[in-house]
């Protein structure tokens, strides 16, 4: 049965993968990001409302800042290398919410999020483009489409897929529905190591783009690291071990500042 379903996904993937941009990884993409945008908008609007928000405040400004500096260097860097199609996709949204917990999100499309617990941690804009970085990193990956992709062919299996996509729109929705189970956060649910560390990557060379020095990423993850306490879902618990990603970290460095025009 395995092997059938291998077979199918093979097939499937010959006309539904996509290209993740800097690494060149390819990926399974059975939901087009038209039909998730519009149930991931709505999942962000919830959260800004029921949240404080705190743009306004130094810290709040130093997030705009940094996220709208990065989109835009980021957005550049796609469109020279032919992914315009992509960067339509993007209608990016910062935010700094009122919370103690040591964390931040980026759902698909863009829509960003900072807590106020992070912030000390981040220290100053370098660590905040630090953060950004990995952050912008997902959505530009599209990890969470990646992630209902897999999740689509798991549950469900390749038979009701290939009925559903293109023929069966509604169908489609409801089972994207219950492939990522919406109303649990849709977009925060935590990422798998394979994709943390290609956020890791991403977002060494996105903060590079935006003119930040990247040698501030290993140091900020030190500090992280030192601030231990109980790990929040976007930042260390799910995430690779501090040692591994520290050095994963200078060993992309390199690369990244070919990038980075201080
Ligand atoms: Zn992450």
């Amino acid at each position: 049965m395995k092997k059938i379903l291998l077979i199918f996904v093979v097939g499937i993937s010959a006309y539904a993968c996509a290209t993740v941009p800097l690494t060149g990884r390819s990926q399974l993409s059975l939901v087009s990001s038209g039909e998730i945008q519009p149930l991931v908008n709505e999942e962000y609007s919830k959260v800004i409302k029921e949240s404080k928000v705190v743009n306004g405040t130094s810290e709040g400004q130093r997030v705009l800042k940094v996220g709208n500096k990065m989109a835009k260097a980021v957005e550049k860097y796609l469109i020279s290398e032919g992914y315009s199609d992509l960067v339509k996709e993007f209608n990016w949204e910062f935010n700094l919410l009122e919370s103690a917990d040591v964390n931040a999100w980026c759902m698909p499309g863009g829509k960003v999020a900072f807590y106020t617990g992070i912030m000390a941690v981040a220290k100053d804009e370098a660590g905040v483009a630090v953060v950004m970085g990995h952050e912008i990193a997902h959505a530009v990956a599209a990890h969470a489409r990646e992630r209902m992709s897999t999740g689509l062919v798991t549950n469900f299996g390749v038979g009701v897929l290939s009925t559903a996509i293109g023929q069966n729109p509604s169908l489609t929705q409801n089972i994207l529905l219950q492939s990522v189970g919406i109303g649990s956060e849709l977009g925060m649910l935590s990422f798998s190591r394979k994709h943390e560390l290609e956020a890791d990557e991403m977002g060494l060379i996105f903060m590079a783009m935006a003119g930040y020095d990247p040698r501030q990423a290993p140091i900020f993850w030190e500090r992280m690291n030192a601030q231990g306490g109980q790990a929040p879902p976007e930042f260390l618990s799910t995430h690779p071990g501090p040692a591994n990603r520290i050095a994963k970290l200078n060993s992309q460095m390199p690369e990244a500042l070919k990038y980075y025009k201080p």
